[in-house]
């Protein structure tokens, strides 16, 4: 009998989740932010730029940004132009230079110069959005105020049957749910290292999966995958 066709016991969805929370850790022990940064305004400014970019492709670019702008004030008071020249590798610079300076303009102006630590504050940032936030409170502050739901943490959170919907927020309503709170961001970089290693968009390596126990789409997806490749070698 193989792992597509083993009875699965009955458990809870929280029972699962946890069951897959534990598996994750013993998978990725460590998980670190994968921004490189040194306090919590770099992070934030690292954040932003992350936005439909890598982070690796951000950690290119901050070194010579962050020498350049060491301070909230330095971004306040820069040309838009010239932290545009810095951020121009990782997509959307126009906006993105334009939300840092007025983000760091309202750091100044509405809390002394200060990244703000709470969700309301930081999402009053121009260019914050909720998933930015959550980085920066977790990772800076040590406070878990949410899940951070990216494309990764939203195909995967779909596969293991945790949640139905499509919308990051609904997701990460419904994965608050079911984990427990110090645990909400190191799921989403757990997740993000097994969307990499795993459970890859195109081809999700199911049948060497070590969640494939606990997700339901996992059996379902080798069929598919065993079925077509039938159909190949009878048509070849
Ligand atoms: S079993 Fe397959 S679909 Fe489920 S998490 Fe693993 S790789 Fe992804």
């Amino acid at each position: 009998m193989d792992s597509t066709q083993t009875k699965r016991p009955r458990l809870t969805k929280k029972r699962r989740a946890l069951l897959i929370l534990n598996c994750l850790k013993e998978l990725y022990p460590e998980a670190p932010c994968s921004l490189d940064y040194e306090t919590p305004l770099q992070l934030l400014i690292a954040t932003m730029l992350s936005a439909q970019c890598t982070d690796a492709r951000v950690n290119m670019v901050t070194p010579a940004l962050f020498d350049r702008f060491p301070t909230v004030t330095d971004y306040a008071e820069a040309d838009v132009v010239e932290i545009e020249s810095y951020v121009k590798s990782t997509g959307f610079y126009r906006n993105k230079a334009k939300n840092i300076r007025a983000a760091c303009e309202k750091i100044i102006l509405d809390f002394g110069g200060e990244v703000p630590q709470s969700m309301d504050a930081l999402t009053r940032l121009p260019g914050v959005a909720r998933k930015t936030a959550n980085v920066v409170l977790a990772h800076a502050f040590g406070i878990n105020a949410g899940v951070t739901v990216d494309t990764h943490v939203k195909r995967i959170t779909n596969h293991l049957g945790l949640t139905k919907h499509d919308a990051p927020v609904k997701i990460e309503q419904d994965l608050m749910k079911l984990l427990p709170q110090p645990d909400w961001e190191n799921w989403s970089i757990r997740l993000v290292y097994h969307g990499r290693a795993v459970c890859d968009a195109r081809n999700p390596a199911c049948g060497r999966c070590q969640l494939l126990e606990w997700c339901p789409s996992g059996p379902k997806l080798i069929k598919a995958k065993s079925k077509s490749k039938s159909a190949k070698s009878s048509s070849a």
